[in-house]
């Protein structure tokens, strides 16, 4: 057989074609031996089908194959008697395309548990395990949804330079590296890119890789992670909170509507919340922590253990707004009636935080006033600065950490089981 096309996924396998000859590919996941007669069941990417094997010159051969070789089977479909199983397929012909070399560093169908360190280091394998693809069948309905709603919104798709050549948001933690003997960087965000992109194109969005160089020990923080970034012209902050708020519904309603087999696999139930989400201010948060045995002054950063508490008594999606200007990096805004405070937010869900905006500096002067304020030299950010000397328009925008917003949907406690290929300090391959 060299003929690789198969006529049928396994799921199309029903009572409308018994008797038909049909021609599937997959993997051999199962195989029972009760002497004259073999079942195998094979699987593919949209589920499985149990295998009849009785002719007695068939037998001896599918014996052999080993289980998750990847195998074509051409047979008849005809009534199943097993409970499991509506049709089953009387198999004529079994080619093993290629064996799958034992023993296996995992059992992918789940049986055998492995920890979540052995798994990633052979992803490709545990992909094939029903829950671990349900997980990444789900964050592909979740991206089809937000570019959906965004393009509703009147957003446009860029992609900005993830090899920059200078510190974009003047943070540390940047990686960097010898680009044809110059020192370049990968970037943190598309921040000052997107910013310079409204004067023109008015609203953009961009869904993309980005890098910390930190070495983090948590369950919710990669060195190279997915962001969903908006920035839009004419628009405040409760313009883009809105927004955010509606992505996130929106994106909750197409999975619980598109993706119900996927949710029954990893036992997880969407609820869909009402808007507007709650929106709470810094000060609010604070004055919440205080009443327990913390301590903090305002203008302190919301550590985690704070942030935990935060997220017992606010359970769902809210915001914190009004965070001290102090806080927040030299291009958010602040508030008009207030300068200590600044124009922004961050989408919380319980402790974890989601997302982060607001409104931005639109002014050359400010700008550079705020980058002296925050220690940082205008002078390293003078092409940026240039372009807000050429007809900037006022803009607002955020930044969702996409993996973060799976880890909620999809109930997982560790932000590694919703990314293929994480990149933590530990683990840079596969
Ligand atoms: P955190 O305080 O949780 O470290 P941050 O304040 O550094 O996050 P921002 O720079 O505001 O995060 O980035 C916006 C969003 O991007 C965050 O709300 C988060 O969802 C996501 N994000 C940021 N850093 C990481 C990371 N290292 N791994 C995964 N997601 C991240």
């Amino acid at each position: 057989m060299t003929d690789i096309i198969r006529t049928h996924y396994i799921n199309q396998l029903d009572e409308s074609i018994i008797d038909q000859n049909v021609k599937i590919g997959g993997w051999v996941e199962d195989l029972r031996d009760i002497g004259s007669l073999l079942f195998l069941t094979v699987r593919d990417v949209s589920g499985t089908a149990q295998i009849i094997v009785n002719e007695p010159k068939m037998l001896e051969s599918t014996k052999k194959i080993t289980r998750q070789s990847a195998v074509m089977i051409i047979g008849n479909v005809q009534k199943s008697k097993s409970k499991a199983f509506n049709v089953e397929i009387k198999a004529e012909h079994i080619e093993v395309i290629t064996n799958a070399v034992h023993p296996l560093p995992v059992d992918p169908t789940g049986r055998v548990n492995a920890s979540i360190d052995v798994r990633l280091g052979v992803r490709a394998l545990d992909l094939r395990n029903p829950r671990v693809l349900a997980l990444f069948r789900i964050r592909h309905e979740a991206l089809q949804s937000i570019r959906k709603t965004l393009v509703i919104h009147n957003f446009i798709e860029v992609n900005t330079p993830k090899i920059i050549g200078s510190a974009s948001e003047g943070g540390a933690n940047l990686f960097s590296l010898e680009y044809f003997g110059k020192k370049a960087y990968l970037a943190q965000s598309p921040q000052l890119y997107k910013e310079q992109l409204t004067m023109s194109l008015d609203r953009v969005f961009e869904i993309a890789s980005y890098y910390r160089a930190e070495k983090f020990h948590t369950v919710r923080h990669l060195n190279e992670f997915i962001s969903i970034d908006i920035e839009g012209a004419f628009m405040d902050t409760e313009d883009v909170i809105q927004v955010a708020e509606q992505i996130v519904r929106n994106v909750l309603i197409d999975i619980k509507e598109k993706c119900v087999n996927e949710l029954k696999q990893i036992t997880a139930e969407i609820i869909i919340p009402s808007l507007p989400f709650e929106r709470l201010t810094y000060s609010q948060v604070l004055d919440e922590i205080n009443s327990h045995d913390i301590k903090l002054e305002f203008g302190e950063d919301l550590p985690d253990h704070a942030l935990r508490i935060v997220g017992e008594k606010h359970k769902g999606y809210y915001f914190i707004k009004d965070w001290p200007s102090k806080l927040k990096p030299f291009y958010i805004h602040e508030k008009n009636d207030n300068p200590e405070l600044s124009d922004s937010f961050d989408l919380q869900h319980g402790y974890l935080e989601l997302a982060s905006g607001g409104k931005r500096h639109y002014n050359t002067n400010k700008l550079k006033t705020r980058l002296i304020e925050q220690g940082l030299n205008p002078d390293d950010f003078k092409d940026h600065l240039k372009v807000f000397e050429w007809g900037m328009l006022p803009h607002s925008g955020w930044g969702i950490g996409f993996d973060r917003l799976l880890m909620v949907i999809c109930n997982t406690s560790n932000i590694r089981e919703v990314v293929l290929y994480p990149r933590d300090a530990e683990r840079l391959n596969p």
